[in-house]
C-alpha cells in the first residue's frame, strides 16, 4: 500500500482516487507544494493539458513537481496528463511548457474532430485479455525515445508507455472497472 497522490487541480481526479483506494493504496489530492511533499507518487489526471498547465503555475506547483520527477518520482498521466508529462506536444498552445517527465511526443486531440471520442479495447502486453479504452479528445503518442516501452496499442499503435517509474496512457482506465494499467503503476513502486 502506498500513499499516491493525484493532481486535482482539474480532471478527472476523483475517479483515480477511487480506483487507487479500491486497490488499497492511500489516495490523496494534491493541489499545494506541501501536499506534494507527502505522497510517494502522483497521478496526472485527463482534463484539459492547457488548464492543467496553467494551474501548475497559479498554484506554485510547477517548480516542486519538476523537483520531484528529476528526483525519481513516479508518475502516471492519462490523457491530458501523458501531454502534461511528454517531452513536448504537438498543437499545443504556444505558452503550454510539458514537463518532460518522459521521452514521448504527444499530440494534442490526436484523432481529429470527427472521432473525437470513442471507446475500443486495447491490447495489453504480457496479457491475453483486451482493456477497454475510452478515448476522449484524446493525444496519440507520435514518437517514443530510446528505452520507452509499450505498455498497450491499439490497432498496433502504443496507447500506453512506460520509462523507469513513468507510465502514460493517452486513454481513460479511470472511467472502467478495469484496473489492471493503475496496478502496474502501483508495481512500479514496489
Ligand atoms: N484534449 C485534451 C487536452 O489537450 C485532453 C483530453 C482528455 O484528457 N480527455 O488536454
Amino acid at each position: 500500500m502506498a500513499r499516491i497522490g493525484v493532481l486535482a487541480l482539474q480532471g478527472a481526479f476523483r475517479e483515480h482516487c477511487a480506483v487507487l483506494r479500491r486497490l488499497n493504496h492511500e489516495a490523496t489530492e494534491v493541489r499545494t507544494p506541501a501536499e506534494l511533499a507527502g505522497v510517494e507518487a502522483l497521478v496526472i489526471p485527463g482534463g484539459e493539458s492547457t488548464t492543467i498547465d496553467k494551474l501548475l503555475d497559479s498554484s506554485a506547483l510547477r517548480a516542486p513537481l519538476l523537483e520531484r520527477l528529476a528526483a525519481g518520482m513516479p508518475a502516471f498521466g492519462t490523457c491530458a496528463g501523458l501531454i502534461v508529462l511528454s517531452a513536448s506536444a504537438v498543437d499545443a498552445t504556444p505558452d503550454q511548457r510539458p514537463l518532460a517527465a518522459i521521452d514521448v511526443v504527444a499530440q494534442r486531440n490526436g484523432y481529429g474532430r470527427q472521432v473525437a471520442s470513442f471507446e475500443a479495447p486495447v491490447r495489453l502486453l504480457g496479457d491475453e485479455r483486451a482493456m477497454p479504452g475510452v478515448f476522449i479528445r484524446a493525444p496519440r503518442i507520435v514518437a517514443v525515445g530510446p528505452g520507452v516501452e509499450v505498455v498497450a496499442t491499439l490497432q498496433g499503435e502504443a496507447v500506453a508507455v512506460a520509462s523507469g517509474t513513468i507510465m502514460v496512457a493517452t486513454f481513460h482506465p479511470e472511467l472502467t472497472e478495469d484496473d489492471r494499467l493503475h496496478r502496474r503503476f502501483a508495481a512500479l513502486l514496489a
